[in-house]
């Protein structure tokens, strides 16, 4: 793509399309960022009030936007993280790029090419406190990454360590006492939980009562919790059980080919190429569809990525080389993810990833000054700034 002569639509006025409108811009292409509701800022606009940040400041921040030093707590509120996204936006000038109160309906390719060439194509784009826990490279260097062999180097050390933090937080946290010893190992990916201020108090003092169940039913005095005789009395069932981005996504395309390509019933995950493009469906990318221990550091990140392949600094492989890094990454997402394995999340292995994309980009991957700062640093937005 030339610079400066490309328009560009972004769905979506949260910190993903933000992050893609601000990018795209530096470029010189012409973002129009199109939001469903009357304000930027996605989830963070109209969410409960006591919701607080799960993901400590530091890591869920823009690269070029520090938070401001108003904002003293590691986890801020719903409405300091509604204010810092807001305020990046109007930092960056880009309210003027977004058109509010307009939701896309359908995504479609007129005029676009026949089927027949399409599967001609041989490139995307080619024509048209807990992040030292995890944030590091030492830590890095003890998580499975795609494409390691099982008994890649320290599998041993990694095992060692794992137990030992199980260990530790299994005692600190009383958790067999409360009954809520996880069956899964300290490092598999995407089964990091952060607990509000004074959870475990909650819970001895019985205001919060946990339950563990693969399965519950209801009854007309509340839930029937598997494994119980009697039933729990409640008001209010609320469902946290996920969004629902895969199924949004198939209803929003209606190029039968490109349907088809996402709609197959053996996959709940988008099948993308560093987390960002189909190696089959060009022209569209896709921010914030992976989960990780920061959402908005990998946003961040896919966003500076995707400026560049659009700008014409990093090309994308082969279709084929793209699908066999994608089922190479989809195989370890099954072994290390297992039942998580939908929420196609990066957490542990975000530095590895990152490396990946400054590799394409042709950046440096090691952003630290010093050795050790570069091994037991946590990484930051700011380091890819
Ligand atoms: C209560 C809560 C707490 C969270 N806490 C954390 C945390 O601590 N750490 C973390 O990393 N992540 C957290 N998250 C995850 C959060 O979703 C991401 O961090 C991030 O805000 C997602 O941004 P996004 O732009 O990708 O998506 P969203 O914020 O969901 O933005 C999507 C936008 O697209 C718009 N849109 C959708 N469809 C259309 C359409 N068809 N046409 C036009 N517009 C459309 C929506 O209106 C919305 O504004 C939390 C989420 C919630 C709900």
């Amino acid at each position: 793509m030339t610079a400066g002569q490309n328009e560009i639509g972004i769905i979506g006025g949260g910190i993903s399309g933000l992050l893609a409108c601000k990018y795209t811009l530096s470029k010189g292409f012409n973002p129009t960022v199109f939001e469903s509701r009357d304000e930027v800022g996605g989830v963070w606009t109209k969410t409960i009030r006591t919701t607080k940040l799960q993901t400590p400041k530091s890591v869920y921040q823009f690269s070029d936007f520090p938070w401001p030093p108003s904002v003293a707590q590691d986890f801020p509120t719903q409405n300091q993280v509604f204010e810092y996204i807001q305020s990046y936006a109007r930092h960056h000038d880009l309210l003027k790029y977004v058109k509010l109160n307009s939701r896309v309906v359908r995504v479609s390719y007129e005029d676009g090419p026949s089927e027949e060439e399409m599967w001609k194509w041989t490139l995307w784009g080619g024509t048209v406190p807990l992040e030292y826990l995890s944030q590091n490279r030492f830590l890095q260097l003890l998580v499975h990454k795609p494409g390691e062999g099982i008994l890649s180097t320290i599998t041993l050390v990694r095992w060692g360590i794992s137990k030992f933090v199980e260990s530790h937080v299994r005692k600190k946290l009383r958790l067999a006492k409360r009954d809520m010893v996880p069956n899964h190992s300290f490092l598999k990916l995407c089964s990091v939980a952060t607990l509000p201020e004074g959870f475990f108090d909650r819970v001895d003092q019985g205001s919060i009562i946990l339950k563990k169940a693969q399965r519950f039913s209801f009854c007309s005095q509340g839930v029937v919790v598997d494994g119980d005789t009697e039933p729990l009395k409640i008001d209010l069932l609320i469902l946290a059980t996920g969004f629902r981005g895969m199924d949004k996504l198939k209803a929003a395309f209606i190029w039968p080919a490109f349907r088809d390509l996402i709609d197959k019933e053996d996959t709940t995950r988008l099948p993308l190429y560093r987390t960002c493009v189909h190696p089959r469906i060009p022209q569209l990318a896709f921010i914030g569809f992976s989960e990780s221990f920061a959402n908005l550091f990998t946003s961040d990140m896919t966003c500076q990525w995707l400026a560049e392949l659009l700008d014409g600094t990093l090309k994308l492989p082969s279709i084929k080389e793209m699908e066999k890094d994608v089922s190479q990454w989809d195989k370890y997402m099954k072994q290390s993810s297992g039942e998580y394995y939908s929420r196609y999340c990066l957490d542990a292995a975000q530095i590895w990833y990152n490396d990946q994309l400054c590799k394409d980009m042709g950046w440096k991957t090691q952003r630290k000054k010093g050795f050790l700062r570069e091994l037991f640093e946590p990484y930051r937005p700011m380091d890819y700034a």
